[in-house]
């Protein structure tokens, strides 16, 4: 690291908590220098002092087409000059939604609003509201998000309350969130048996992305598909992640479940700040001004941010190949890996579908949150070290998806 990085570092470290706007930025879990990106180009993401990676991590996911497509970038520029906020409903809204329901099964309405976190949580709202009920289910190990009720300890005991895995939360604040094992059906039951008519609604990654990546057992996702139709709590798919990136018809298209809600994140933002949520017009309908559940945002629907949207969508849209292509150079790199961690005799799992994976140091197959949590972070840090030093950025943290981008 050169001296002027280094003084950057310490000048970020004074001025922001830790020195970031987001935990896992600070390397912390891999304990090396941070990177401050200073500009990124197709694969590559260059450091504050010039150093050029190859980028797996794409920005947690967005950048499909890699970093600042021409593509996006022209439609901004044009878009930046009409205005960058106005307040007032703006045609881009609507045609992006229009392009996210027709792509999305099931969904009739969607409210854009500017993360997923803003999304999961208004979801979950409108989805206590629909149903007159309070209590939520997630997953261990499934992330949605900063919102009080939703920062719950993963590994939590089935039928046990959340315990918060925060501070500052008032007390109280998780007790209506129940915390169930991703892929076991019978905890799941247990947990709907001992809270017969009181559950809103399951919340869940359809493919586990924050904790490493992890598909669901074959036939899971129908099955909670059905428990949930047969008490009659909502389904939501939390597709921050998987939304466009499985395939142009997301999760629920790729295993042909149909959630009763999903949110949405990342790609449908093109690169800049974007959430949204939706689902059946019914349940959509309470949020207001249809509905009581009160839900806005000053910058929602954002002009610019709805412009690389529909450029985003539009480009997927345009090239049926991408997906195939996408889920290649990921099985590629994946094959590659394996081989080589089976040579040197290297304890270690690569977990993929279509274009999101990560390694896992474990030799044991990965099948739950506890394999994840049995896996080797040390052996983790050193590889990303090792990486780092052939300028290939990983996730800085073992419980991060890779992404790769358009070939
Ligand atoms: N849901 C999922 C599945 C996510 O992966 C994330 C963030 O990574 C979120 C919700 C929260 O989104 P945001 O960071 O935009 O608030």
């Amino acid at each position: 690291m050169d001296n002027k990085k280094r003084e950057w570092l310490e000048h970020s470290k004074k001025v922001l908590v830790g020195g970031v706007n987001s935990p896992v930025r600070a390397f912390r879990s891999v304990d090396c220098a941070p990177v401050i990106a200073t500009k990124g180009e197709g694969a590559l993401l260059y450091d504050f002092d010039g150093t050029p990676y190859i980028d797996y991590v794409m920005s947690y996911g967005p950048l499909i087409f890699g970093h600042s497509p021409d593509f996006v970038v022209k439609e901004l520029i044009a878009a930046a000059q009409k205005g960058t906020t106005f307040g007032f409903t703006c045609p881009q809204e609507v045609e992006l939604a229009d392009r996210i329901l027709a792509a999305y099964p099931g969904a009739e309405m969607i409210r854009m609003v500017n993360s997923g976190t803003e999304a999961t949580m208004s979801a979950i709202r409108a989805a206590r509201a629909y149903t007159g009920r309070a209590k939520i289910v997630k997953f261990e190990g499934h992330y949605h998000g900063h919102s009080d009720g939703l920062l719950v300890k993963s590994g939590s005991g089935l039928l046990s309350h959340g315990v918060p895995t925060s501070e500052g939360l008032p007390p109280g604040a998780a007790d209506a969130t129940m915390v169930a094992a991703y892929n076991d059906l019978p905890g799941l039951e247990a947990i709907f048996a001992e809270h017969e008519g009181e559950i809103a609604a399951v919340i869940m990654e359809p493919v586990a992305g924050n904790m490493g990546v992890l598909p669901p057992a074959a036939g899971f996702l129908e099955q909670v598909r059905e428990i949930t139709r047969e008490k009659g709590a909502l389904l939501i798919f939390d597709e921050g992640i998987t939304g466009f990136r499985l395939g142009y018809h997301s999760a629920a298209g790729y295993f042909g479940v149909e959630p009763d809600m999903m949110t949405l994140g990342k790609i449908i933002g093109g690169g800049l700040p974007v959430g949204a949520y939706g689902g059946k017009a019914d349940v959509m309908a309470k949020v207001s001004p249809l509905g009581p559940v009160y839900q806005g945002g000053t910058l929602s629907g954002n002009p610019l941010a709805m412009t690389a949207g529909i450029a985003a969508l539009d480009g997927l849209k345009k090239d049926p190949g991408i997906y195939d292509r996408l889920a290649a150079a990921a099985s590629f790199l994946a094959a590659a890996l394996s081989d080589s961690f089976g040579r040197y005799g290297i304890p270690a799992t690569v977990s993929r579908i279509e274009g999101m994976f990560c390694v896992f140091f474990t030799k044991e197959t990965v099948k739950s949150y506890a394999d994840i949590m049995a896996a080797d972070t040390g052996a983790y840090r050193r590889f990303f070290e090792g990486m780092a030093r052939q300028q290939i950025l990983l996730p800085p943290s073992q419980f991060e998806a890779w992404f790769s981008r358009r070939p």
